[in-house]
């Protein structure tokens, strides 16, 4: 077959898909206790959410967004992150009226049309939360705890966290105005993107991956250092709301999120030993993204980390991962009459939730053993057609090779009295 999958996508299977689930089972588990709910989004929206709640001078907007027109002629895109999708749903279904805050996470594919390599991929996917409806510090702080705790559980260790306020649109103005005149030296080494951001968007300069921008910012003056009173107040609370759950941190005035609708705090795991793609969760407070996208004004804040990433990490952390469980019970058959018989015990095994399997590939006795074996079955059932009407069958222990002779009469509950 000359059909493979598309270019920077993944087949996710067993023993992987298991150990996919397993993270994700431990993701829902613990966002159910800290009262945030699962909200499904459609897997593509009309491409004006993107361009709008993404920015549309990012690179994510401008040249790596899956947009398609439709049979209809609309512009749809594939999403490429969960937020904007999210706060559209929010605002669609006029959450807002609810009581608040509303918190909800999420997990699923996001696309986007990047050159593939190492780490990145055209269809990857992302695990987040969304809190929406409340200003208040206490929330940013139960977000970073939550990832932080969500990390902890799959057994990472060598994490930092590390934070920052950005402040909002008003303590910017005089921010920009400093930032531009220091700028003003630098304006022939910035790339071409950076000298339209100085004006439009000159924070993202600080974001540029271009090592010309990045040395020429290096010693610019910080937002952190110009917040309002309101912004640098709530920025002593979430640090106060940290320091009393004695959670480390590092304030690094260096991580920014360029664009004006993410406002106050923000912040980054990291996980020693990834080397330069060492962050694992990013997130942050966007009151202006509701407004941004045609709504009313709702504060948010959340976060978002990267499922193959995560993986990785946990490889390298060597955390524990469940593979492919053991079966409890293998039925060798011997025979057609056996095979039917076998196939209604294990209809029944199955129902009381024994992983239990048959043989569908008229193999010997000797190689459904092996099979058995193969599958680390924990028990083995013999029938054999001929002996079928004794009434009764061998019950094999794989652990101890022990055997035992049991009635077909009642099968199942004298089986399910020798595993118990
Ligand atoms: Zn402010
Ligand atoms: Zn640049």
């Amino acid at each position: 077959m000359n059909v493979k999958a598309p270019r920077g996508t993944n087949d996710i299977l067993p023993p992987l898909s298991l150990q996919w689930q397993y993270v994700e089972k431990v993701y829902r588990d613990l966002m159910a206790v800290y009262n945030y709910h699962e909200a499904r989004t459609p897997i593509f929206e009309y491409t004006e959410l993107f361009q709008r709640g993404i920015g549309d001078t990012t690179d994510v907007v401008e040249k790596e967004m899956y947009t398609f027109t439709d049979k209809g002629g609309r512009s749809v895109t594939l999403r490429p992150e969960g937020t904007a999708s999210i706060v559209r749903a929010f605002m669609e279904n006029k959450l807002y009226g609810q009581s608040l805050p509303v918190k909800f996470y999420y997990i699923g594919p996001m696309f986007r049309y990047e050159r593939p390599q190492a780490g990145r991929f055209r269809q990857f996917h992302q695990l987040g939360v969304e809190v929406f409806g409340s200003n208040d510090p206490a929330l940013d702080a139960e977000v970073i705890i939550l990832g932080i705790n969500y990390l902890n559980k799959l057994g990472l260790k060598n994490l930092q966290l590390y934070i920052n306020s950005i402040g909002c649109p008003e303590c910017r103005k005089e921010y920009f105005r400093v930032f531009r005149t220091y700028l003003e030296d630098y304006h022939d080494v910035l790339c071409k993107d950076c000298q339209g951001r100085l004006e439009r968007n000159p924070m993202r300069i600080l974001d540029c991956k271009e090592e010309s921008c990045s040395k020429a910012v290096k010693e610019a003056p910080r937002v952190l250092d110009y917040l309002c009173d309101d912004c640098r107040e709530h920025f002593e609370e979430v640090k106060v709301y940290l320091n009393n759950l004695g959670l480390d941190y590092i304030i690094d005035p260096n991580i920014v999120r360029g664009l004006d609708y993410y406002t106050n705090t923000v912040f980054e795991v990291k996980y020693a030993g990834l080397g330069a793609q060492d962050t694992v969760l990013a997130g942050g407070r966007y009151n202006g993204l509701a407004e941004e996208l045609g709504g009313k004004a709702v504060p948010g804040v959340g976060f978002a980390m990267g499922m193959e990433r995560l993986m990785l990490t946990l490889e390298k952390e060597s955390a524990e991962l469940p593979g492919e469980p053991d079966l409890d019970l293998f039925i060798v058959t011997i025979g057609d009459k056996a095979k039917k018989a076998a196939f209604k015990y294990i209809y029944q095994l199955r129902n009381k939730g024994y992983i239990s399997e048959i043989d569908y590939m008229e193999r010997s006795v000797k190689s459904q053993m092996k099979a058995a074996d193969r599958m680390n079955a924990k028990y083995t059932v013999i029938l054999v057609e001929d002996e079928l009407c004794k009434g009764k069958a061998i019950l094999k222990n794989m652990q101890n090779g022990e055997q035992m002779e049991i009635s077909l009469d009642n099968l199942v509950e004298e089986i399910e009295e020798y595993i118990k």
